[in-house]
């Protein structure tokens, strides 16, 4: 098959040619789909997707008018893609179901520590010769209780990473995980029942309709004031305002991000000049935010597997007409 790999980075190109071993003819750009990109598709049979691609409804028709009959996501979110008009126009898309939900689960580990232990603010002391450990008090992890919210793959994957630390483990899903309560004892409850108890507070679910600022004013209003909350999902499911304004009045703590509601026109690239942001200009300049660039999934096993299911999704299109990772 012929394939464009939109918005393709340098951190991932290798992956994906060692996994096509020349199968199918790929063609990079660093452009970002979008309707003013779409018709960068012209003959191709396929394009494969970053989260940061815009397959809103006017690129998928014209990506339709071009010829394009498949769409992989080198993703598991698909919140970018307008499914309901691709499948209406005959596209199939298929994402990338799973990949290592330990890489994502991990990272939202180590913004969980960077920020509880203070490491950010060591470091910059350290370099400036003050070695006074006055401001870098944290907590232990151990017999605390951390609230998950969404207990999928990653979810799941952070659940058993905190009850080894010890933690006390509260879930909030609308589906239940058997086979987690089973392993852990996590115990399902309200979301506010579970802001109301967690001392950390962490988002692992999709963003959809339902999720949408499933995080504002009022569940940030139900969490303890020393409580740490932390978003490697999707920007979306937080009120950004909302948050900012909650960590100004001491509703919370601490926010440890890896993701942000408008980072479509900022994250992932190097910018000539600043981006034009003053939420996020806020965001990432508070005292009591850590904030990472969309980077849980960086890592080796991560890039390995996505790049892996891109090539299977096609290889079965090409092969049988369907991929079984269709959405
Ligand atoms: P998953 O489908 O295995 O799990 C999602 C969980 O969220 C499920 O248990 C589901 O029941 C739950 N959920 C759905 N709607 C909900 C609602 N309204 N309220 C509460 N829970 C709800 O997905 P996953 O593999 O664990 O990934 C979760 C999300 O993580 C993805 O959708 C994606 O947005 C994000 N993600 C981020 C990165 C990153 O690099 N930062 C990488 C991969 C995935």
């Amino acid at each position: 098959m012929k394939v464009l790999v939109y918005s393709t980075h340098g951190f991932e190109k290798d992956f994906l040619i060692n996994a096509n071993q020349n199968k199918h003819e790929l063609f990079f750009t660093s452009e970002q789909l979008n309707e003013n990109t779409a018709a960068l598709s012209n003959s191709f049979d396929a394009i494969a997707l970053f989260s940061s691609d815009n397959a809103n409804a006017k690129s998928i028709q014209e990506l339709k008018i071009n010829g394009v009959k498949y769409i992989t996501l080198r993703s598991v979110g698909y919140d970018h893609v307008d499914i309901n008009t691709a499948k209406s126009n005959g596209i199939k898309i298929a994402n990338v179901p799973a990949y290592s939900p330990q890489a994502i689960a991990e990272h939202a580990v180590a913004l969980l520590m960077a920020l509880n232990r203070k490491i950010i603010p060591a470091q910059k002391l350290m370099r400036k010769n003050d070695f006074r450990l006055d401001k870098l008090i944290g907590f232990d992890l151990y017999k605390k209780t951390v609230g998950i919210v969404g207990t999928g793959k990653i979810g799941a994957a952070f659940s058993r990473i905190m009850k080894g630390f010890g933690c006390n483990l509260v879930a909030y899903d609308i589906y239940e995980n058997q086979e987690l309560i089973k392993e852990t004892g996590i115990t399902y409850t309200s979301l506010q029942n579970l802001c109301n108890q967690a001392d950390v507070v962490a988002v692992f679910c999709p963003l959809t309709p339902q999720t949408k600022y499933l995080f504002n004013k009022e569940s940030f209003n139900w969490m303890k004031p020393n409580a740490l909350f932390i978003n490697v999902a999707r920007g979306g499911v937080v009120n950004t305002r909302d948050m900012i304004d909650a960590l100004n009045t001491h509703k919370f703590a601490q926010a440890g991000l890896d993701v942000y509601e408008n980072e479509k026109p900022i994250f992932f690239k190097n910018h000539k000049t600043k981006p034009v942001d003053e939420l996020f200009d806020e965001l990432k300049n508070h005292p009591n935010v850590l904030i990472t660039g969309h980077q849980a999934f960086l890592t080796q096993e991560a890039l390995s597997q996505i790049a892996q299911t891109t090539i299977d999704n096609l290889d079965q299109w090409g092969k049988l007409g369907e991929s079984e990772n269709e959405i």
